[in-house]
């Protein structure tokens, strides 16, 4: 088991990638909180989990909210007393160039995907600090490195995340801490299919378009980034530091 013993918080993990990699920590060994704002969804895994024989823990909080962040962390280690991986997972789809964004949706887009991922990693931080111990995952994506159209406010925080993480290491590679970032391409979740609902009149003919642009020829499914986030959290990448890790079937480079 490559996590045995350790205590994962991944947020978001009430569906797609999240609860994946949930799923999978658990079966590595690791003690997995579950975050989401969708207390359903979150339940939900910890009962797949649960059923699986791992063990983990829901715990709600809204990743945009200061205090209800701090609340969760709090819980997580009144209960496990330590956080050895952080996965900021978390987000949300923003659809449409800039002249078509309202403030108000740009806004909700930054602060998911953006302040999202901010607050968690402020609030556990210190707590690896000061263990002198620890490894963060931000979720980035392809698209920090590719244009494509109609996505400015998503794609502005995908590059935001994989600056920051960038920084994030610099800052704390004193304190034996890592933080690397990982690249999805297109993968089939519930959000992406929210996102081709939302935006083509023929959502089959666009993943259509989105195959021909991967060398792969497939779309990915949320294993394929539940394992390199595995591998990211685990030892096997200790060093790797302020990474990008591209889980994409060759998007960036096609
Ligand atoms: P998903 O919609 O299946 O899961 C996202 C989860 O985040 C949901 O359960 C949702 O309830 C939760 N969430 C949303 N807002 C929240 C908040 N404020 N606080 C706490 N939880 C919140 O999506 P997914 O496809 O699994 O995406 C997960 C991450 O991967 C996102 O950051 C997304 O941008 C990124 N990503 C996805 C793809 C893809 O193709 N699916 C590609 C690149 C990057």
């Amino acid at each position: 088991m490559r996590l045995r013993d350790k205590v994962a918080l991944i947020t978001g993990a009430g569906s797609g990638i999240g609860q994946t990699t949930a799923e999978l920590f658990a079966r590595e060994g690791a003690s997995v909180i579950v975050n989401d704002i969708d207390e359903a969804k979150g339940k939900e895994t910890v009962r797949r989990i649960a059923d699986a024989g791992g063990i983990a823990l829901y715990i709600h909080a809204d990743v945009t909210d200061s205090a209800s962040v701090w609340a969760m962390v709090d819980e997580a280690l009144k209960t496990y007393a330590r956080i050895d991986i952080l996965f900021n997972n978390a987000g949300i789809s923003g659809v449409g160039a800039i002249h078509e964004i309202e403030p108000e949706a740009w806004d909700r887009v930054i602060a998911v995907n953006l302040r999202g991922v901010f607050l968690p990693s402020k609030h556990v931080l210190p707590h690896m600090m000061e263990r002198r111990s620890g490894t963060v995952i931000n979720m980035s994506s392809c698209i920090a490195e590719i244009g494509l159209a109609r996505r400015a406010s998503y794609s502005a925080t995908k590059g935001a995340v994989l600056a920051l993480t960038k920084s994030m290491q610099v800052d704390y590679a004193k304190y034996n801490i890592r933080v690397n970032a990982v690249l999805p391409g297109t993968i089939m979740t519930p959000f992406v299919e929210q996102y081709l609902q939302a935006s083509y009149e023929d959502p089959e003919a666009a993943i259509a378009a989105i195959k021909t642009r991967q060398l792969s020829g497939n779309l990915g499914r949320p294993g394929d980034v539940a394992s390199a986030v595995l591998f990211l959290a685990s030892d096997e990448s200790s060093f790797m530091m302020g990474s990008p890790l591209y889980v994409d079937g060759g998007v960036v480079f096609g």
